[in-house]
């Protein structure tokens, strides 16, 4: 068995908790005092008035409602557990086509700076100090995704660039500077290829990170095959604060930051899977001040990989293949 170095998920649950976790029982029980913690906190407020205030265990997480995107358009008040004057950042997103109501998410700047740390540590999986990056996002705005991406390289001691959207452009731009590093979306990534291909020259960037959709096995391989190394994968979304989980070196699925997120599989009835089938990933935010979420359905569907990785972490892998329902 090859040996790789461990996932720096682990790095980063330690680095926020203050304490190693070694085993699944010291993590689980770090999660279900969390957890007990959350209840504590929202428990008789707004959408979760009616929830109990404690758990004896992590299981016991099964006999409480879902919650929704649904739930979120509409009753975004009632999901809410602090004041307004507490959020640094609210993204809102046009997501219902009949009642063009917008989905708002909330964070305070503790869950941003959570995400940076994440970003920070998660990223040195493939980031080192000194390297020039470049991103295949659109420009966020202050606190958004880049904003907060361009503060994990810079702690890193990396430089980094929002590339052009268009791929000629962001082709022309990357030659004009060099970066040796790409972190960025699928499509825009597809899209660099194919021009890469049409003016048959080669990137200048020999590591990659993919976020921000579903990435196919067919696109890794031509990535790994275009820049000479296997692309790191990322999971993540609004509603969990941005970061979720993230690949180690080994490339056999995604670490899930799991100090702050408990994740679930459920079946279409909602009834919990085992580790190995695949179902909605439904994730309850451990550490979110803002927004936080209880059994939250991503709408995403995935499986935790049964066996343990190579790379020795404790927290759990998503499977790399997620798709949208
Ligand atoms: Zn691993």
């Amino acid at each position: 068995m090859v040996a790789f170095p461990k996932s720096k998920v682990d790095e980063y649950a330690s680095a926020c908790e203050g304490c190693t976790f070694e085993t699944r029982a010291d993590l689980e029980e770090f999660q279900l005092k969390r957890l007990n913690e959350l209840l504590e906190r929202i428990g008789g407020r707004g959408l979760y008035a009616e929830y109990p205030t404690h758990l004896s265990s992590l299981a016991d997480i099964a006999n409480l409602p879902f919650t929704t995107e649904r739930d979120i358009i509409d009753r975004p008040s009632q999901l809410g557990m602090v004041s307004q004057s507490q959020c640094v950042r609210v993204i809102s997103d046009e997501t219902s086509a009949t009642t063009g109501k917008p989905k708002r998410i909330y964070y305070t700047q503790a869950d941003r700076d959570r995400t940076t740390r994440f970003f920070e540590i998660g990223l040195q999986e493939l980031i080192e100090p000194g390297d020039f990056v470049m991103l295949g996002f659109p420009e966020s705005g202050e606190l958004g995704l880049t904003d907060l991406i361009e503060e994990a390289c810079r702690r890193i001691g990396a430089m980094c660039y929002v590339a052009e959207d268009e791929a000629r452009y962001a082709i022309d731009q990357m030659s004009m500077l060099s970066p040796n590093a790409y972190i960025g979306h699928p499509f825009h990534m597809t899209a660099l290829l194919d021009e890469l291909a049409a003016r048959d020259t080669v990137p200048t960037f020999t590591r990659a990170l993919i976020s921000g959709d579903s990435c196919s096995a067919e696109l890794c391989e031509a990535v790994a095959a275009a820049i000479g190394s296997y692309p790191f994968l990322h999971y993540g979304s609004r509603e969990i604060g941005l970061a979720g989980a993230v690949s180690c070196s080994s490339h056999k699925g995604m670490h899930i930051r799991e100090n702050d997120l408990l994740v679930e599989i459920v079946d279409g009835n909602g009834n919990p899977l085992p580790d190995g089938e695949w179902g909605e990933i439904v994730i309850t935010t451990l550490a979110q001040e803002a927004m936080p979420f209880v059994r939250y359905r991503t709408q995403d569907r995935g499986r935790i990989i049964p066996q343990p990785c190579e790379c020795s972490s404790v927290m759990r892998l998503l499977d790399d293949k997620i798709e949208r329902m």
